[in-house]
């Protein structure tokens, strides 16, 4: 089959890291009959020395007409002035915008062989394998009137925190829908004992819920997901929440895994719908930053690039089996003992962000 993917590699690591997705989504064309046509464009901070913005036109089109959007990252020292009108970042939210992506999903998945690397103590972390699922586009980050005045007493802020139930449904959905492959449980997170958007929210839930009579739902207050993601992440299987906590508690299961190089994300504009082949658009990204400390070093793990291009393989090309070619091969390189320097835990040997691709590419099968 034929497939077209546009590729925003960003700054700092991105492009280094997208360079090695593109070798293996080249090597899984070649072993499984496929042919990706890559569009490439510019975004982030490269995009402002060059337009003056962070998204051009042309980029946003290359997205737009794409099968799937594979993103490396932006930011960077160079753009950091608070003060500066364009700033790398709204290069992705831009783009998030563009395409209406409203579901991000993060999954984490503890490889055994790197249990130590992470802080959490391996009897606690080991067997832990969870997605988390954010609602993108809404709640505290959007709301309106979002705004600072004076008063004579003082300044004076507010944020709105609003969802419709429309927004709630579509994103819960995706919960239930990925929960069905999975291992069956979707924990809807909120603050329903004090916030009346989380009341709607978990309604709204339990109504999707009854869709979906094969999958178990449990509704968790967010400081208790807080607790049990790092006391007892084995129990989680799918969470799914609105923005801001999604925000917070996908950083915090980052931690779980160990290393910011190992983690990929979709942001998706559609329920996939896995059983019937049904294919959504979607931006794929690692969810670590540009990481300027380590660019152009070579020392950037690729990993988490690599596994975002499995997960478009999944749900934006309907290519399952391709997907899952790709994160064999990632564990088979970690369970033979290679590693980049982020997960090397002081050994003085570890590999370069292109050999680290290479092993992967060669245990594809
Ligand atoms: P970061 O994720 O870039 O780096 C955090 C730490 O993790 C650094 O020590 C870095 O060296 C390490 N690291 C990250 N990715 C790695 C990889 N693949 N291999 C090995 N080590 C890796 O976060 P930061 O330092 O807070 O931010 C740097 C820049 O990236 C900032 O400008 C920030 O705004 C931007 N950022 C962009 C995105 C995005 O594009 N989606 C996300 C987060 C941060």
């Amino acid at each position: 089959m034929k497939f077209s993917v546009a590729v925003l590699p960003g700054d700092g690591i991105g492009p280094e890291v997208t360079q090695e997705s593109v070798l293996i989504l080249d090597e899984i064309g070649k072993l499984y009959g496929h042919e990706f046509t890559y569009a490439y464009g510019p975004v982030g901070g490269v995009a402002i020395d060059s337009f003056g913005t962070a998204l051009p036109a042309e980029t946003a089109k290359i997205a737009s007409k794409a099968d799937a959007v594979l993103f490396g990252a932006v930011g960077g020292p160079k753009w950091d002035d608070p003060s500066a009108a364009v700033r790398p970042e709204d290069g992705i939210l831009g783009i998030r915008r563009h395409l209406k992506l409203f579901a991000n999903l993060r999954p984490v998945q503890v490889y055994p062989e790197l249990l130590e690397a992470s802080p959490i103590k391996p009897d606690i972390l080991k067997g832990a394998d969870f997605l988390v699922i954010r609602e993108l586009t809404g709640g505290l980050y959007f709301g309106k009137p979002k705004k600072r005045w004076e008063t004579k007493t003082g300044r004076q802020s507010v944020d709105t925190l609003k969802y419709s139930e429309t927004e709630i449904r579509r994103i819960v959905r995706v919960a239930f829908e990925l929960a069905r492959g999975r291992r069956k449980l979707v924990t809807s997170v909120d603050k329903a004992n004090v916030l009346e958007t989380s009341r709607l929210w978990r309604q709204v839930a339990t109504e999707v819920a009854s869709d979906y009579p094969d999958v178990a739902i449990e509704h968790m207050l967010v400081d208790t997901a807080a607790m049990q993601l790092v006391s007892n992440p084995k129990r989680f299987d799918v969470v799914v929440t609105e923005n801001m906590f999604g925000d917070i508690l996908t950083d915090e299961a980052a931690v779980v895994s160990g290393s910011m190089g190992m983690l990929p994300s979709a942001s998706l504009a559609g329920i996939p719908d896995l059983d019937q082949g049904k294919r959504t658009r979607g931006l794929y990204e690692p969810i670590h930053g540009s990481a300027p400390d380590i660019a152009g070093k070579g020392l950037a793990n690729p990993t988490a690039s690599i596994l975002s291009a499995a997960f478009m393989l999944r749900y934006s090309l309907s290519l399952g089996t391709e997907a899952m070619a790709i994160e064999s091969a990632v564990a088979e390189v970690l369970r033979e003992g290679y590693r980049t320097a982020d997960i090397a835990e002081g050994a003085s040997d570890h590999l370069s962000t292109v050999e680290m691709g290479s092993q992967i590419l060669r245990r594809i099968r």
